[in-house]
């Protein structure tokens, strides 16, 4: 273990020893096996699935150019963040900082385990200032989370604020890019072996289209992606998804044709949005859906609705006053949106 990773990291995580499972103890074949006391029928769905994923990261790892060992995959990327917060945040005493407005999950994830949160405002326009958080935090702040491109606002964070704070901030970093692969570039992808506090959150929920089987990973150091490991549920991804994940991998092309077609219905409603009279501002994203600026968003909100039509009310959210964010869906179902759109009685 790096010095690095020893100094941040909770001393009673660092110091445990992990639970051991069956499967760690024997991982070969064999004709009979009694010693997870499972049930002899059911098969395959009576066994425990393979606690490290092996053949699952082999497949991810060809297919990013990484190490196995710098994969951790969870049950979605919300488990990566949850186990972050636990092994670098003593409860109480250490706190993480998150920009605002960005993902909820930072938040609800260090409340669950009573850690505090410093919050930042992005700039007006959502850009990322690394002068104004990094003056915001303190070396008790262990882990900062940044989400790029961030949700709800679209747009991909300044790479170089980003690097300005990774060679400032002493704590980790977790840049979430949940949606990177409608941003058409690699994000921090390697980044972690230049920057070893560096942590890359993914998630197979967004651009691959399989958010009901929950999967997520991190990419970061082996030391740090071990410490994760070292607290995870030994069994976290289930069989299915493990069998099901690896299965579609093995062909990325409806992957890719997936994130062509929502960037070409992404553009198609841009435009389209952009002549209706309440709609104020649309901010440009580099992600799969749009955050729009209206004059009466209780009100389109509540007459989407009954037009069976869903989008998410942000106009709360502080940066957000008057927002919708609106997933970019189907030519179909963006055709439903704009028809609804249309009739909306706008006196
Ligand atoms: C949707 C989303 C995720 C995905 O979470 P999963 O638990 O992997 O489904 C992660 N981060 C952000 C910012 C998201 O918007």
């Amino acid at each position: 273990m790096n010095s690095l990773l020893e100094n941040l990291a909770r001393p009673s995580v660092l110091a445990m020893k992990p639970y051991s499972s069956a499967r760690d103890e024997f991982s070969g074949t064999a004709a009979v096996f009694m010693d997870a006391n499972e049930n002899p029928y059911n098969a395959p769905y009576n066994r425990y699935p393979d606690p490290h994923q092996r053949k699952l990261k082999q497949r991810i790892a060809a297919m990013l150019d990484v190490e196995p060992g710098e994969i951790f995959l969870g049950n979605g990327s919300d488990e990566a963040i949850d186990l972050l917060i636990r092994v670098f945040c003593e409860p109480q005493l250490d706190y993480v900082a998150v920009t605002v407005p960005s993902y909820g999950m930072y938040e609800v994830a260090a409340s669950v385990n009573n850690v505090n949160v410093a919050k930042v405002n992005l700039n007006s326009d959502f850009t990322l200032s690394a002068k104004n958080l990094l003056s915001a935090v303190s070396d008790r702040c262990k882990l900062l989370f940044l989400c790029s491109p961030n949700n709800p606002s679209g747009n991909l964070l300044n790479n170089l604020e980003i690097i300005t704070i990774l060679e400032n901030f002493k704590g980790i970093v977790a840049v979430d890019e949940a949606y990177i692969d409608f941003a058409g570039n690699h994000g921090f992808l390697y980044a972690w072996r230049d920057y070893p506090k560096l942590v890359v959150l993914r998630t197979f929920s967004k651009a691959w289209g399989m958010a009901g089987l929950r999967l997520g990973m991190a990419l970061a150091s082996q030391e740090l992606i071990g410490l994760m490991d070292k607290i995870k549920y030994p069994y976290n991804i289930n069989m299915l998804t493990q069998e099901y994940a690896f299965k579609v991998l093995q062909d990325t092309s409806q992957k890719d044709e997936w994130v062509s077609q929502i960037l070409h219905e992404r553009e198609g409603l841009v435009k389209r949005l952009a002549l209706l009279p309440y709609v104020e501002k649309i901010f440009p994203s580099d992600a799969n859906f749009l955050l729009v600026k209206t004059s009466r968003p209780h009100d389109i909100y509540n007459w989407l609705t009954g037009h069976s039509v869903i989008v998410r009310d942000r106009s709360s959210v502080n940066l957000c006053e008057g927002c919708l964010r609106i997933t970019v869906g189907t030519q179909e179902e963006n055709n439903a949106l704009l028809t609804a759109l249309i009739s909306f009685p706008n006196e």
